[in-house]
């Protein structure tokens, strides 16, 4: 199936602005609620949001297999779980009907109206119903600041990490989109001074700088994926913020792992950019030693060119860029990520959802994190209006960007952001 929608040299009859994350070569997916409250599937091309489910309707996909109601749904779940061959089929007919010589659209007046709508005209929704959702830690060097952080720089990658692409079970339930408020948690921290443990609201929250990819119901329960079929099985990619909070992470996270300084909340970026779309960008990741087990041997290139950035926009600011990062970075790949979750039988379902891990490069510009921004506040972070920030404060809005830019085209994924509001107060 030839990605004919990936051709740099396609223009559309639609308005995009230069520099736009969203050319005619990205057609990503998201779920909207359009002007008349209905919910849809939809594209973006530019600044034009475009209703999937009236574009169906109206016989556009007219000879690609699809149910009557395929779009018109309030997550992408089942779209997904129709296959690869499937998206890329309606990702090149999208490309067709808004190419500048398609004259069938363009030039009727009364299917534009129902189709086409401006960003101001709707609201994003979650893209898919999260069934699960998994977190790796997939980062080297994020790995290694935060071993050196929260145990011993000497030893600050443990043995096992060369070896598995470390991840745990997150929580599903607290994945927002942008735009979503945030409030600050409460929790316990570790005890000082020989006194019980702290309570109260969060007072080392962070963000994590993260990219998540979704899948299809890629196996039956007890089959393993292997590495080489794993692409295939990874619709696409969004921006993801796993908010953190260090102090309640710090004291729970002995014996089993992360719990309550994570699963607060997670913000992602609304459209999903496909795994097709990203194809131009593809590039080497880095050099594994030692050599990983051969269930998750890979050849090729398998890591992606996404420059990352993490922005501070304090109440009534503007934005401070804090972080430039990029995916390419990570040390397990996507694909050895999916390999690995499945090899003991885990099964997959259409519209899980596979975070990263905080993305930090090799230079401290690229720590993915306020933790290792500011080394667990020994180094204040300068904000454009005269302010330092070690951790988040109240009022501030964190928001994430990512794009792909090769000589001819730009692929981004828009914005990812959440504001932080106060904290609860409790009673008790
Ligand atoms: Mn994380």
């Amino acid at each position: 199936m030839p990605l004919s929608a990936n051709n740099p040299s396609i223009k559309t009859w639609l308005n995009v602005p230069e520099n736009s994350d969203f050319p005619i070569q990205n057609i990503p997916f998201g779920v909207f609620l359009t002007r008349d409250d209905i919910i849809t599937i939809g594209t973006r091309i530019g600044d034009t949001a475009i209703d999937l489910g009236a574009l169906h309707q109206l016989g556009y996909f007219d000879g690609i297999e699809l149910t009557d109601d395929i779009f018109l749904q309030d997550s992408l779940n089942d779209f997904i779980a129709d296959g690869r061959k499937t998206w890329r089929l309606v990702r090149n007919r999208i490309s067709s009907i808004f190419n500048q010589d398609n004259a069938t659209l363009r030039d009727n007046a009364e299917h534009r109206d129902k189709i086409l709508f401006g960003l101001d005209e709707i609201e994003m929704q979650l893209p898919v119903d999260v069934g699960d959702y998994t977190d790796f830690y997939a980062s080297k060097e994020h790995a290694t600041n935060v071993g050196s952080l929260f145990r011993d720089p000497e030893n600050a990658l443990l043995p096992n990490w060369l070896h598995i692409p470390i991840g745990y079970h997150g929580r599903s339930s607290s994945i927002v989109p942008s735009g979503t408020p945030i409030y600050r948690p409460n929790g316990q921290s570790a005890p000082k001074d020989g006194s019980g443990p702290g309570f109260g609201p969060s007072k080392l929250l962070d963000f994590e700088l993260e990219m998540a990819f979704i899948t299809t119901a890629a196996n039956d329960l007890g089959k393993p994926i292997s590495i080489n079929e794993a692409p295939e099985h990874i619709f696409g990619l969004v921006l993801f913020n796993d908010w953190s909070a260090r102090d309640i992470q710090a004291w729970e996270y002995v014996p089993l792992g992360p719990f309550l300084g994570k699963n607060f909340a997670s913000t992602i970026s609304p459209w999903i950019v496909t795994l097709d779309a990203l194809e131009p960008f593809r590039v080497e990741g880095p050099v594994q030693d030692p050599e990983p087990l051969p269930y998750l041997r890979q050849t090729g290139a398998q890591n992606y060119d996404i420059t990352l950035e993490a922005n501070i926009m304090p109440e009534n600011g503007s934005e401070s860029l804090v972080c430039r990062s990029n995916f390419k970075y990570m040390y397990w790949s996507m694909a050895q990520q999916l390999a690995h979750h499945t090899i003991n039988g885990c099964n997959l379902r259409s519209g899980d959802m596979m975070g990263s891990g905080t993305i930090s490069g090799p230079t401290p510009e690229s720590y993915g994190s306020m933790l290792e921004l500011s080394w667990r506040g020994q180094k204040p972070v300068a904000l454009n209006d005269g302010t330092t920030r070690t951790f988040i404060q109240d009022g501030d809005t964190v928001v994430m960007r990512g794009y792909c830019q090769n000589k001819q085209v730009r692929i981004g994924f828009g914005e990812c952001t959440g504001k932080i509001l106060p904290a609860r107060n409790l009673e008790f």
